[in-house]
């Protein structure tokens, strides 16, 4: 537990057979419940059309039926949330708080269904879909800790005799709340739950993907206090995206997906003949990790085997580039690929899988085209074999001559490795800081002057010393990159809050 006013979210000890039955027996009686995503306009669902939302488990199942907002459907949510602006910018800090901190509650109470989702409709292992409810979990409660410091009554400031002054924050409008499908609970609740606690009303347009999970989050956002005028939902493909980023009422955008599309977002918005307004992204990278012959075998092989592969490396903060010093290479790739080996793929509803499925075909198709390319170009050091059916591909570890070789960052279980000499760090340095990226960087080194070197010269978000590089912890380690990677602000940190509000100060002559 981290802090005193928020302990963060409990865990399971899957070792303890009782308590991994316990939570078994919650998600398969959620299993058994059926599973739908609408547009929610003002608490009410809007029609459109419905298609079954396909899971990526078997490429069969059907993990729930989603409508999906049309244009139409997403202008009518950006009129109802600025018309709800009003009410909910006026509830009291205390109110907005206490919603959040109900949601958090809710989530825990309801974590079966929210645990099938993610595995059904994300192909999440158990292990990472716990992390992810607790990830959301502390994402609501942190804010409301935050919220109410920031967003009480305001700071007085100092000034003459006869005049008051006071700064407060208040939220800015309508915020577009764009998230990911990898992270389709914690992300996207991390997102709304902030925006709300700033005061501000909220249109979300979760991964086409992942709708269901997203649904279940609003209602249970209504249900702990949000007003339903508030929180508004839009299923839908990326053009509902543009469609809401392209709306004048828009104040403010919040983005985790690719860099591409931050690009796009910030071109849309910019563009306008509207009021310039905010846009906080968080995207992709090409995280390097940095190994010098100081660094402890065993300990390499698991922190990079974590960082690469777990979650099929479908996270942001992956490991994508592995740069080791020449001298111990050859043993530390020896290691690493004996690690891999061990990992199993599969049904991620097996508690024994370690990687379960990337998310569609279009993603396997992309992995697939990757390291087929890398097969005819790169050494390779490691291939796994991955089931037939359902969207599952198999990690691998490929050895580039250098690290300009890897042109993109490449989501999913495929690992890039590169020598180094001793005497060629600052080479090393200067190629990871030319990818333009700055997301997560990992250090491997028992030398105090290599780390102080790597960490001050490269302009990273996120640096882990001696660990792997994934899985920021809410409160403990706020999460979020710079360049190519984002517009920098922290998730889970003590200033995110800031970035969804303006500031008024105001003067009274006493
Ligand atoms: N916060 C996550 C982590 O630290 C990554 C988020 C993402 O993939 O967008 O692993």
């Amino acid at each position: 537990l981290y802090g005193t006013e928020r302990p963060n979210s409990k865990g399971v000890e899957f070792g303890h057979q009782a308590s991994l039955d316990a939570l078994l027996a919650e998600i398969r009686q959620a299993a058994s419940q059926t599973y739908r995503a609408d547009p929610l306009l003002d608490g009410k669902t809007a029609s459109g059309e419905t298609r079954p939302v396909v899971s990526p488990i078997d490429g069969t199942t059907v993990a729930g039926q989603v409508t999906e907002a049309t244009p139409e459907v997403a202008d009518r949510a950006m009129a109802s949330a600025r018309a709800g602006f009003a009410a909910w910018s006026r509830t009291d800090v205390e109110t907005r708080a206490q919603a959040l901190e109900r949601a958090a509650d809710l989530l825990e109470e309801r974590r079966g269904a929210l645990l099938h989702l993610l595995q059904t409709e994300a192909g999440k292992t158990l292990d990472d879909a716990l992390s992810e409810v607790r990830e959301a979990v502390d994402f609501c409660r942190y804010y409301a800790v935050q919220g109410r410091t920031l967003f009480g009554s305001g700071e007085p400031m100092p000034g003459p005799t006869g005049e008051s002054n006071v700064l407060r924050l208040r939220g800015r409008g309508v915020f577009v709340a764009i998230s990911p499908w990898n992270f389709p609970l914690a992300i996207f609740l991390g997102q709304v739950s902030a925006a709300l606690m700033a005061g501000n009303t909220v249109v979300a347009k979760p991964a086409e993907q992942t709708p269901l999970i997203a649904d279940m989050a609003v209602r249970i956002l209504h249900e702990a206090g949000v007003g339903k005028t508030a929180l508004h939902l839009v299923p839908g493909d990326g053009r509902v995206g543009a469609r809401l980023v392209e709306h004048k009422d828009v104040a403010g955008v919040v983005f985790t997906g690719s860099t591409e599309v931050a690009r796009i977002i910030n071109r849309t918005l910019a563009g306008k003949d509207a009021a310039i307004v905010p846009l906080i992204a968080e995207t992709g990278g090409i995280n390097a990790m940095i190994v010098d012959a100081t660094a402890l075998p065993e300990q390499v092989a698991d922190d990079v085997v974590t960082s690469a592969f777990r979650s099929a490396g479908q996270r942001c903060s992956a490991l994508r580039l592995l740069c080791v010093q020449d001298d111990v290479a050859d043993r530390m790739i020896e290691m690493i690929a004996g690690s891999a080996r061990e990992l199993k793929l599969g049904d991620p509803r097996d508690v024994s899988v370690h990687i379960g499925p990337v998310i569609d075909r279009e993603a396997k198709d992309k992995l697939d085209a990757h390291v087929g390319a890398m097969k005819r170009r790169a050494k390779v050091h490691y291939a796994g074999t991955a089931p037939a059916a359902g969207t599952y591909v198999a990690p691998h570890i490929f050895e580039l001559n250098k690290p300009h070789d890897l042109a993109q960052e490449v989501f999913g279980p495929i690992l890039h490795v590169v020598r180094y000499k001793a005497d060629r760090l600052e080479e090393v340095i200067q190629a990871i800081e030319g990818t333009g990226y700055g997301l997560t960087l990992g250090v491997h080194s028992r030398i105090d002057a290599t780390v102080n070197r790597v960490v001050e010269a490269l302009s990273v978000g996120n640096v882990y010393v001696n660990r792997n590089m994934i899985g920021a912890v809410v409160g403990v380690q706020p999460f979020g990159g710079h360049g190519l990677s984002g517009t920098g602000p922290k998730a889970g940190g003590p200033h995110y809050l800031l970035r969804f509000a303006t500031e008024q100060t105001v003067t009274i002559n006493t």
